[in-house]
């Protein structure tokens, strides 16, 4: 009855919700739209179920879970050549919410069980620290009027201050700053309104200080992880730049996770004449940077050609182990946890079962790994010696 009475009285606010649709390709923190996979539990959510084109499933914490990824304003005083919001962009219908606003809409939405998290970003209509406080804002009467405890994941503006920034940590379970290039020079190319290192590397940097200093005992605790997103490909940046600074960001401030996305042209921006990025690439960079992330792999180890970029006819991994493997097998028996996960179809759980299995017996055939878990054991047999042999190279009751 509640819900049914506000969404009434508030039919704008789904409508201008359902306009930020084309919000999803420009933040990739999500992945494909969820259309019609969830079902519509009550009659309120049939009325409000054309939101659906804002809702994402999103990897969280907690799983995959459906998000609304939505923005404070559509307007914005920058000017970054691939994106569409930028200023002064024609037939760009731009869209503003009050905080509370938007908070009543997201309590609709997520009480008519559409959605479990939102996502919150924002052009800069009020420069980066008046933007950012019309985030908080939002968020605040979230968390606070409507008690909502579920996942939020809020983007920090180029500008952002230190507190700001440490209460969006206290608000939501994760943070994200967008460098969009791996260097300066790239991010002039692709943004010439934003500082590199003073408006944007230096908050990645502060959400980290601020995890350090945090005091796990404080009702205002500190939960928020951190992400990046890169635009991929529009202003020759090449895979060894963008891996060596997201294992930089790993290493440094315990980077939750890099997000890479393939650029697209948009009419009416100065990039709209520029080709697409392949879809591969952006796949390729995800595989190394899940290599560097859980697989211990140094960025200098991963493939890269002349020019700097993967090969995208084949997984690094892989590629790798053609190079090494082959002649050189790795000994399941003998050998460390690290070396275990460069054997291809070997992962970081695949190499503790492996671990494990061995201390009770002997690992002698390929029928052996399928057992304790590794579902393609057949992709390592070119790279394995087992029992001290290589393994043949089909397993006998896969014929
Ligand atoms: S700051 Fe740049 S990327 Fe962000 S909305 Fe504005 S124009 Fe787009």
């Amino acid at each position: 009855m509640y819900v049914t009475m506000n969404i009434q009285h508030t039919p704008n606010t789904i409508e201008k919700l359902t306009l930020l649709g084309d919000v999803n390709p420009h933040e990739r923190v999500g992945d494909q739209p969820q259309h019609e996979n969830r079902a519509l539990s009550s009659r309120i959510a049939q009325d409000i179920k054309h939101v659906l084109s804002c809702i994402s499933m999103v990897s969280t914490p907690k799983g995959k879970k459906p998000v609304l990824k939505t923005m404070v304003t559509t307007a914005c005083e920058k000017g970054c050549n691939y994106c569409p919001f930028r200023a002064g962009r024609r037939g760009m219908h731009r869209v503003t919410f009050k905080p509370d606003e938007l908070a009543q809409a997201f309590d609709q939405i997520q009480r008519a069980r559409l959605v479990d998290g939102i996502f919150l970003s924002s052009g800069v209509a009020w420069g980066g620290v008046t933007t950012q406080d019309k985030i908080i804002d939002t968020i605040e009467i979230i968390r606070r009027k409507y008690g909502y405890t579920g996942y939020v994941h809020l983007k920090l503006m180029p500008g952002a201050e230190f507190e700001q920034v440490r209460r969006a940590m206290q608000l939501a379970d994760r943070v994200s700053v967008n460098l969009e290039g791996p260097t300066k020079e790239r991010l002039d190319a692709l943004a010439p309104g934003k500082d590199f290192s003073s408006e944007l590397l230096e908050r990645l940097l502060w959400t980290h200080q601020i995890r350090q200093q945090a005091d796990p005992g404080s009702p205002e605790r500190v939960r928020a992880g951190t992400v990046t997103q890169f635009v991929v490909g529009a202003v020759g940046d090449t895979d060894l730049e963008l891996l060596s600074l997201t294992e930089r960001l790993y290493q440094q401030i315990k980077l939750r996770r890099a997000y890479y996305s393939a650029f697209g042209p948009i009419e009416e921006t100065p990039f709209e004449n520029l080709p697409h990025t392949p879809p591969l690439r952006e796949f390729r960079l995800y595989q190394s940077s899940f290599l560097l992330r859980d697989y211990e792999w140094d960025v200098e180890e991963l493939p890269f050609q002349d020019g700097g970029n993967l090969p995208l006819d084949v997984d690094p991994k892989r590629a790798w182990a053609d190079e090494h493997l082959r002649e050189s097998p790795i000994d399941v028996m003998h050998a460390g946890r690290r070396e275990l996960m460069r054997i291809p179809g070997v992962g970081p759980k695949g190499a503790n079962a492996i671990i494990k299995a061995r201390r009770a017996g002997h690992l002698t055939e390929l029928g052996h790994l399928r057992a304790i878990g590794i579902r393609a054991p057949q992709q390592a047999a070119s790279y394995i010696l087992l029992d001290g042999r290589r393994p043949p190279q089909q397993l006998a009751f896969d014929i």
